[in-house]
């Protein structure tokens, strides 16, 4: 479980995070939705440990996130971000035996491993001798995700994974995530700015304003009953062109 309680953070005389609270139950995940700019990837680098908060805490299965313990703690959180965050002078393969070889896995481990997240994320094993540059934007952001998922974290925290990702293979990678979450029961935290697809993988979705959280319940909800006239200006703004013609 995550637990995000009053967390606020202060940048100069800009309010980024305004009181943040937020739970994510174990084995569900929670889209975090809202305009460019109202604090979103600040509040996962906060939940991540990468920031510290001004007031507020945040805490992993009943555990608070400390400067003490976040090292630790960020072995349990598997991160995804919208570039993929490779490093690309190493291979595909480097890149996901970074951290265990820093823990000290046996490169018989490592393999099984690899084979395993290969089946799951549906990627060819061919593909691990590439660096990233020689990889397509999918096949990049499925290994990002099996670097993220290769310690097994209970925690999966995604800040825009498909948001530079063409509409098909975006399509497809959005249905693949939903089967991932669901079958590994991973407890996640996702930002989009895309209503359809924080509606399509979250079980709740968050609509954030200004550093504030405005709405957070299911998307039937958000739908329905907005909140507030912006959550329906929201809401309106990312209808599907197609429901004009
Ligand atoms: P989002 O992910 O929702 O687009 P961010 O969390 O990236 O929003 O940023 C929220 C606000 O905080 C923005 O106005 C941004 O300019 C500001 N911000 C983010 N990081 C810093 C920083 N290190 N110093 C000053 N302002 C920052």
């Amino acid at each position: 479980m995550i637990a995000i309680q009053d967390v606020s953070k202060v940048y100069g005389q800009t309010t980024v995070l305004a009181g943040i609270s937020l739970t994510v139950p174990a084995a569900t995940t929670l889209s975090l939705i809202g305009p460019s700019g109202c604090g979103k990837s600040t509040l996962l680098r906060i939940v991540m440990g990468l920031l510290t908060a001004d007031q507020g805490q945040v805490s992993i299965d009943n555990e608070v996130v400390t400067p003490q313990n976040r090292l630790a703690l960020r072995r349990r959180m598997g991160y995804v971000i919208q570039s993929g965050g490779l490093f690309p002078h190493l291979t595909a393969h480097d890149n996901l035996t970074l951290v265990t070889r820093f823990l000290g896995w046996r490169a018989d481990q490592e393999n099984t491993r690899i084979d395993a997240l290969c089946d799951l994320t549906g990627i060819d094993p061919s593909l691990l001798t590439r660096r990233p540059g020689k990889l397509s934007g999918g096949q990049a952001q499925r290994i990002s995700l099996m670097r993220a998922l290769m310690l097994d974290p209970p925690v999966l925290l995604m800040d825009e994974p498909l948001g530079a990702i063409d509409p098909l293979v975006r399509y497809e990678l959005q249905n693949d995530l939903r089967s991932i979450f669901r079958k590994l029961g991973k407890t996640v935290l996702l930002v989009t700015h895309d209503l359809g697809e924080a509606a399509f993988l979250g079980d709740r979705i968050a609509l954030m304003q200004e550093g504030r959280v405005i709405q957070d319940g299911p998307a039937r909800e958000l739908m329905r009953s907005p909140a507030t006239a912006f959550v329906e200006q929201f809401v309106t703004a990312q209808r599907s062109p197609l429901q004009d013609l």
